[in-house]
């Protein structure tokens, strides 16, 4: 069969870098985890009852990755553009219908990440019983840093906190999410059939809000690494 040329450039191969190889880690899909710490649930009116409840979750398109240290721009058609730092799961082998037991034998290392959010569309759309797109898959929102290979490991504990401009905002620790990562890679592989880079962004803890041009974020995950945001000039 003969290899088709295109009309225009194909997309790029979106990808990361690891921690101690030369190369970089090719990126699947984003998930995102929602409301999986029970104080942030709280704040946004929404508490979680996990006896009677499954985490949900929404996608981003992999265009939307931005590596840790750069300047974005502040985007269109928001007043309330929000932080949320978080723990990423890099997927290194696929799974289906995975058993919580056999989760940690998926991942291939975490990362630090910042799931960016037009919290005014989100929240308007979430009212509305419409989509989140518009809040969630903001060009240059997902934000994450280098990748931490850490194979087999369920990361349980740990502190996760970020400030802005040196003011603390968020802090909480990995062992106050409602779904653990086994929980959540058996949860999702039910849907999907989980491929080696994918991310799945663990949800955010309480103390998210706004950031203004000019603002500078910088946030860690204890035993993973650390991240760093630039918010530039409006478009
Ligand atoms: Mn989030």
């Amino acid at each position: 069969m003969s290899t088709p040329t295109y009309l225009w450039n194909p997309p790029p191969v979106y990808s990361l870098p690891v921690r101690g190889r030369p190369e970089h880690l090719a990126v699947n899909r984003l998930f995102f985890v929602g409301r999986n710490y029970h104080a942030h649930a709280v704040e946004m009116g929404k508490p979680v009852d996990k006896a009677s409840e499954r985490p949900f979750y929404f996608t981003k398109a992999p265009s939307t990755l931005v590596l840790s240290g750069a300047t974005v721009a502040y985007p269109p058609e928001t007043q309330n553009y929000h932080h949320e730092m978080e723990l990423v799961v890099v997927i290194g082998a696929p799974g289906f219908r995975v058993a919580e037991n056999d989760a940690a034998a998926h991942i291939y290392g975490y990362a630090c990440g910042l799931d960016m959010t037009r919290r005014d569309l989100q929240l308007a759309a979430r009212d509305k019983g419409r989509p989140w797109d518009l809040g969630k898959d903001v060009e240059q929102s997902s934000v994450v840093s280098e990748i931490v290979p850490m194979p087999g490991v369920l990361l349980d504990q740990g502190e996760l906190a970020m400030s802005v401009n040196g003011q603390p905002r968020q802090k909480s620790d990995l062992n106050m999410l409602i779904w653990n990562i086994a929980e959540l890679i058996a949860d999702l592989s039910k849907f999907y059939h989980l491929q080696p880079g994918d991310l799945i962004f663990t949800g955010t803890p309480e103390g998210v809000g706004a950031v203004l041009p000019g603002d500078r974020i910088d946030g860690h995950i204890a035993g993973v690494g650390e991240i760093t945001l630039h918010v530039g000039a409006a478009e």
